[in-house]
């Protein structure tokens, strides 16, 4: 079996103030596979965008990475000195963040801010000018807008400038954080093709962070659910879509919007995510889970593996204990 390309284990990180600690990562463990795209799927708050980042060391205090390792290409992410870092970042690892639309320097034409790039990670002198209009190529964009701002481009042309530079490195790993959010759909659409299309030319695995399942079910192999800042549910994505095991997956998948009439319409997901400074204990979907047994407001479920390639923590993988609404127990079948 090769190696993942990044092994994430038991990963926590906290927020860190003078009232006490909020715990935004919970012992997160997940792989990904070299040449994969992996989606980390969860509503706002659930912890998708604060693990990216806490993987390239890039959050702000007063988040503290406070336990776990994050094995990238062999070397733990969160023991390198600074100076290592620099040389995987961007490199070898790099991150599209959201509101990336607004992240190109207004003033400065898109050719340059790639040439920038390139020098400043130390790309063959030189080379640099030849390399942007190759970029720029490779995710569609004519080599003649090297001299265009950022505002005389469309928001799915600046999207594709921000990969571009993600991509300028060759690195191993792309984080993209709700990349396409703020792009309409056939815009959105034209972006995952082309991201796709790089996939399978340069090689480098994706971790594709977004709320839209539908969308993720599209591009993704693999997706990890995240839910109050634990891991609940990871699988294939076939397998996930086809047999979703946890609860909070299976109401996830029931919220996307489908073209065939469904009776009663347009499906929420009851109640809101669970706060992070009292979070419920137990299961942290207990609240809003119709299927919670009494288990699950004590007990935090343990991850179990349910299949080669799947693994869900919740207890009714082995109680059959529901919780009534009394808060007597009674046995189901
Ligand atoms: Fe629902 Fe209990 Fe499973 Fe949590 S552990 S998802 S509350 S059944």
């Amino acid at each position: 079996m090769t190696e993942p390309l990044l092994s994430i284990r038991d990963v926590s990180v906290d927020f860190v103030s003078a009232k006490g600690r909020v715990r935004a990562i919970d012992r997160v463990t997940l792989d990904v596979a070299r040449g994969e795209i992996l989606g980390l799927a969860g509503e706002s708050g659930s912890g998708k965008s604060t693990l990216a980042q806490a993987l390239l060391r890039i959050l702000p205090p007063p988040a503290v990475i406070t336990g776990g390792s994050a094995l990238f290409e062999g070397r733990d992410l969160f023991a390198m000195s600074e100076r290592d870092l620099c040389n995987v970042r961007w490199k070898r690892l790099a991150i599209v963040l959201q509101s990336s639309l607004d992240a190109l320097n207004p003033v400065l034409p898109i050719g340059e801010q790639l040439v920038d790039t390139l020098r400043a990670h130390g790309s063959a002198r030189g080379q640099e000018s030849r390399r942007a209009a190759e970029l720029l190529d490779a995710v569609g964009i004519a080599s003649s807008r090297l001299r265009s701002y950022p505002h005389e481009l469309s928001g799915g042309m600046r999207q594709r400038v921000a990969i571009a530079l993600a991509i300028a490195l060759d690195p191993a790993l792309v984080i993209l954080d709700e990349p396409t959010t703020a792009l309409d759909v056939l815009v959105e659409r034209d972006v995952l093709a082309m991201l796709l299309g790089l996939r399978d030319r340069m090689g480098f695995s994706v971790v594709f962070i977004t709320h839209d399942l539908a969308r993720m079910s599209q591009v993704s192999d693999r997706i990890a659910v995240l839910y109050g800042a634990r891991l609940v549910e990871v699988a294939r994505t076939a397998e996930l879509l086809r047999a979703p095991r946890h609860p909070y997956t299976q109401a996830l998948l029931r919220t996307i919007p489908s073209v065939e009439p469904r009776d009663g319409g347009l499906v929420t997901i009851r109640g809101t995510p669970p706060s992070l400074v009292t979070p419920p204990l137990g299961c942290r979907f207990h609240p809003r889970c119709d299927k919670a047994i009494e288990a699950c407001r004590a007990e935090q479920p343990a991850l179990l593996r349910l299949g080669p390639d799947h693994i869900a923590a919740c207890h009714l993988e082995r109680e059959p204990a529901r919780i009534e609404p009394d808060g007597q127990a009674a046995l189901t079948s």
